[in-house]
């Protein structure tokens, strides 16, 4: 057999070459080893069959590789991703799943898993600065949701433009005072109960802007340093069925607030006061201005919901199931395929077709047939 069919016969034999590897670089330089050669062998050779608290693991790992018959540079490959974890545990646990792993998915698994480990990390409070050889340079601060919800406020309350409100707070006299926030606190009659029978330090309140407070800090709290205070009966709540107007009233907000303190779409945590109020039946189709039919999205959710079938963005829609507003993937169901759609586009071509003074019926599915304009939105609402 000739010289290169052994070097690829032993690279392949992976676990069995590491296994008889000397155990320090400093021997395999003896031997006559690269540099570069010594260090991976020995590093190979430490992780499968060196000393560790991990010998359970250790063994999984080992087992696994010989079962994939990954080779050494496979082995090799695992290291640099294990590399990038802090925890030994962890990064012993991401070994011991690709080594398991053929080796042509390994890029694919430890790319996913090493994602995942990143955005387990909770952000430290504080104050971080980033410096950049030209510029520009950031600022960041990372403190209690309150605390950021309250700077947030006081920003806006000094200029829409908040680097230069920023500004303004940093430098300017008079300015940077904590603003009267109007927002709203979400109590349910239960929470409400356990508040009053002592219970309120275990109760966490979430606050529209995004901020949070205990119960015991909601009693101490004036009503009018909020806003609103709303009580909420978990099972009852004001529901008007008929078709008012497009633009959801301040009291269909509020109440609103009680059920999403945040953008409804899945993940997204943008607070329910930067939000659109949502038709989730659109308005153009027929759909109430109701709290059923109403919820909040972000402005970036509300752009790619796919909601109307003249503009489709085949990124999902957002809809009112039995087990409350839910996101629709884009593999299901169209909206337009939805009874409650179709029910409230029937309704809307009967009424349009009996009030003639409004022009024809019309479909939103064609734009070719919509002579009726609806009517303008006010800017908050969609
Ligand atoms: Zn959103």
């Amino acid at each position: 057999m000739g010289d290169i069919e052994t070097y690829i016969r032993l690279r392949n034999s992976g676990i069995a070459l590491v296994e008889h590897i000397p155990g320090t670089p400093d021997e395999l330089r003896a031997l006559g080893a690269s540099a570069s050669d010594a260090a991976e062998l020995a590093a190979l050779h430490q992780v499968y069959f060196g000393p560790t608290r991990y010998t359970g693991k250790q063994r999984k790992a080992r087992q696994a590789a010989l079962a994939q018959k990954h080779s050494l540079g496979t082995l090799t490959l695992i290291e640099t991703y294990t590399a990038k974890v802090k925890k030994t545990l962890d990064a012993w646990n991401l070994r011991i799943k690709l080594a398991a792993t053929p080796a042509h998915r390994i890029r694919h698994v430890a790319t996913a898993r090493l994602k995942e480990l990143q955005a387990k990390r909770t952000a430290k409070p504080g104050v971080r600065i980033t410096y950049r050889a030209e510029g520009p340079n950031t600022l960041s601060i990372t403190d209690d949701a309150t605390t950021i919800a309250n700077m947030r406020g006081v920003l806006e309350s000094t200029n829409t433009d908040l680097l230069q409100a920023a500004n303004d707070v940093f430098f300017k006299e008079g300015t940077g005072s904590k603003p009267a926030v109007r927002t709203q606190v979400i109590v349910t009659l239960n929470e409400l109960d356990q508040i009053i029978n002592g219970e309120g330090d275990d109760i966490k309140l979430n606050l529209t802007n995004g901020g949070r407070m205990t119960g015991a800090e909601f009693l101490t709290h004036k009503f009018a340093e909020i806003g609103y205070a709303t009580l909420v009966h978990p099972l009852d709540g004001p529901i008007n069925t008929w078709r008012l107007s497009r633009g959801a009233n301040l009291n269909q907000r509020l109440t609103l607030h009680a059920e999403f303190h945040t953008c409804s779409r899945p993940g997204c945590n943008k607070p329910a006061d930067y939000c659109h109020v949502h038709h989730l039946v659109p308005w153009q189709a027929g759909g109430y201005t109701n709290i059923k039919n109403l919820t909040f999205l972000c402005a970036y959710h509300n752009g790619i919901n796919d909601d109307d079938p003249l503009r489709p963005t085949g990124r999902g829609y957002m809809y009112r199931l039995n087990t409350g507003v839910s996101f629709i993937p884009p593999w299901g169901a169209p909206i337009t395929a939805m009874p409650e759609y179709q029910e409230a586009l029937a309704r809307l071509n009967t009424e349009q077709a009996t009030a003639p003074a409004q022009g024809a019926a019309t479909t939103p599915g064609k734009a070719s047939q919509s002579q009726a304009v609806p009517p303008q939105p006010p800017p908050d609402s969609s």
